[in-house]
């Protein structure tokens, strides 16, 4: 039977084990996936011994996407973008990478959501893993403009810089104003506000004023479960639209389904039941 992992640290707390488990019986599919937890400084090594005990593929998580991304073969542009990977495939030995977090995000939001990228405006805070894996795919589906903004202002300006760079978007590029801005109050207003910091995990207070919300405006955490539910719900008392990044989860983990399988698998009903406390 074809089996599959889930690598972080920590990593006990993963839903990914129960959301494939869903996918493979809704489509048909014969697999096992399972959580490994992985001592920092031990990840290709460990790596290795699971390519050559004939592991399919794995998901890749805190802390690990860089290291994943240096140690594939080969690399799908939205790896290169991003710098870090979260699935790998294995195949004649070598180690394929792929990065499905952003793609996942743009799903949750356009097809879940049922807010339109193309034309808006989407402010991005944070300039992290989770930031770089989505910059990308939000550039890609068009918006009008699209601001980082980050705490260490010089990490949104690289972020930035590397995606203004990159050859292959410049398509998306011509359309879409790209800017990193200061976080402050001076910051324009947007229609889509997608939290990518960590910031809610300590308690931080919202990271932007009010007046960056147009009104009715999408407000993402890309956080789930209690520690994303203080900036929702302050976005809540604003008047624009929460949502937590529940969503992103399972729909990046069925891009790293289809990747591995070459089934779509569906993801309404998975979200459902994870809504559900399933
Ligand atoms: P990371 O690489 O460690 O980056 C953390 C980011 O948060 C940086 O931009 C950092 O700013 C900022 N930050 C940290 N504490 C802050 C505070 N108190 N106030 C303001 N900004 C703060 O982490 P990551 O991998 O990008 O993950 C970020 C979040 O996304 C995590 O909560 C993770 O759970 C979530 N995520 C969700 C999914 C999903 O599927 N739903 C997928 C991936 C990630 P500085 O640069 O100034 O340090």
């Amino acid at each position: 039977m074809d089996s599959y992992l889930v690598i972080g640290n920590p990593v006990a707390h993963s839903k990914s084990p129960h959301i494939h488990a869903r996918f493979a019986s809704l489509t048909g599919q014969t697999l096992t996936y399972e959580r490994l937890q992985v001592e920092p400084g031990h990840f290709a090594a460990r790596m290795r011994e699971l390519i050559d005990q004939g592991l399919k593929g794995c998901n890749v998580t805190v802390p690990f996407k860089l290291e994943a991304c240096a140690l594939a073969q080969e690399r799908s542009d939205r790896v290169h973008l991003a710098g870090a990977a979260n699935t790998l495939s294995f195949q004649a030995g070598r180690i394929q990478a792929d990065n499905t977090d952003g793609i996942g995000l743009v799903r949750d939001i356009e097809v879940n959501a049922g807010q339109t990228l193309r034309g808006s405006r989407v402010l991005l805070l944070g300039a992290g893993g989770a930031a770089a894996g989505a910059l990308g795919p939000l550039l890609l589906a068009g918006p009008a403009q699209l601001v980082v903004s980050n705490r260490t202002e010089a990490k949104a300006r690289e972020l930035v810089a590397r995606h203004h760079a990159h050859a292959s978007l410049q398509a998306a590029l011509s359309r879409t104003e790209l800017l990193a801005l200061p976080l402050d109050a001076s910051l324009p207003a947007f229609d889509v506000v997608i939290n990518a910091t960590a910031g809610s995990l300590a308690g931080a207070a919202p990271p932007i004023a009010a007046s960056a919300l147009q009104p009715n405006a999408l407000v993402y955490d890309m956080m789930y479960g209690p520690a994303a539910q203080a900036f929702l719900q302050w976005a809540a008392t604003q008047g624009a639209r929460p949502r937590d990044g529940l969503g992103m989860l399972v729909e990046q983990a069925a891009e790293s389904f289809f990747i591995w399988r070459g089934v779509r698998p569906p993801t309404a009903p998975v979200l459902a039941h994870l809504r559900q406390g399933g």
